[in-house]
């Protein structure tokens, strides 16, 4: 194979869920239709990826000229509710089933002692100055329903302390489970019936 085409499908396929045949589908459709959409990506991913940042206060992904995110921008979503996610993933998912009008923050991870996550790896370290500042009265998680989801819950709630409500998704959320495989009724369910810690 040409080397600069095994190198493209070598790129596409470290991408989430895009295996070898799938990378070599979206290269061939790169290569032989040539309607611009190759230059069109290339320049759309140069200009995501630099001009993209985390937002500095919740994590979210937001404009490089913004100080701060559409959330943490917008008064109307200063209500006390907390919600902590791993991803930007979960924060599309939620928003997208219109569940939560509170704002977020992104941990950006879970604590793992088998691929050694430790807390500083994680965006933590600002949420005690959050909940001050925002007047935090319940924090939720809808971090995902395994051990190390729990883990981290439990050593965020030991760095946070005891001023705010803490509660977790209710069941519904597969063991396991991560928010953007569940479907909207589901995660409707899991955050209504949420339950207090
Ligand atoms: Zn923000």
């Amino acid at each position: 194979m040409n080397q600069k085409i095994e190198r493209l499908i070598k790129q596409f396929a470290k991408l989430p869920r895009v295996g070898n045949r799938a990378a070599q589908r979206i290269v061939l459709a790169l290569l032989q239709t040539r309607d611009g959409r190759a230059e069109n990506l290339a320049a759309a991913i140069l200009d995501a990826t630099e001009n993209v940042v985390p937002c500095a206060i919740c994590g979210c992904l937001t404009d490089k000229n913004a100080n701060v995110c559409e959330f943490c921008r917008d008064m109307s979503r200063a209500n006390g509710q907390l919600c902590i996610v791993r991803d930007m993933g979960d924060v599309w998912t939620l928003e997208k089933s219109s569940v939560f009008h509170g704002r977020y923050h992104i941990i950006g991870g879970l604590l793992s002692g088998a691929t050694g996550v430790m807390p500083d790896d994680l965006n933590i370290a600002n949420l005690p100055n959050r909940i001050k500042d925002e007047k935090i009265t319940e924090i939720i998680f809808a971090l995902p329903n395994t051990v190390e989801g729990k883990t981290t819950q439990h050593y965020i709630m030991s760095v946070v302390g005891g001023n705010v409500r803490f509660s977790e998704l209710a069941s519904g959320v597969p063991l396991g489970g991560d928010l953007d495989y569940i479907d909207d009724g589901t995660l409707s369910l899991a955050f209504g019936g949420r339950r207090e810690l």
